[in-house]
């Protein structure tokens, strides 16, 4: 088996993924560059791939989505659960 293109999996549990929803803000402020203060980075966020369970899960506010910005992750999981970094998921906002 080859891997040609990363798999979307699901934000949530993990599984394959079949749906991508619009996260509730597309950006995400990153503060200020440490080598220039002037300037504040601006990341802008993709969309959210979700399986058919956690799409509905979502949608009914049962779980929120939240976004680890540390470089080893910068990926959607479940609000407040531990990423692979070891900080937790924090909640996007509108
Ligand atoms: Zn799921
Ligand atoms: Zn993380």
């Amino acid at each position: 088996m080859t891997e040609a293109s990363p798999v979307m999996v699901c934000a949530i549990c993990g599984g394959a993924s079949t749906v991508a929803i619009d996260p509730p803000r597309r950006t995400f402020a990153r503060g200020a560059d440490p080598t220039d203060a002037s300037y504040s980075i601006i990341a802008l966020l993709p969309d959210i791939p979700l399986c058919d369970e956690h799409s509905e899960e979502v949608r009914g506010r049962k779980v929120s989505v939240g976004w680890c910005d540390d470089l080893r992750c910068r990926m959607f999981g479940e609000s407040g659960a531990v990423s692979a970094c070891g900080q937790p998921y924090k909640e996007l906002r509108r």
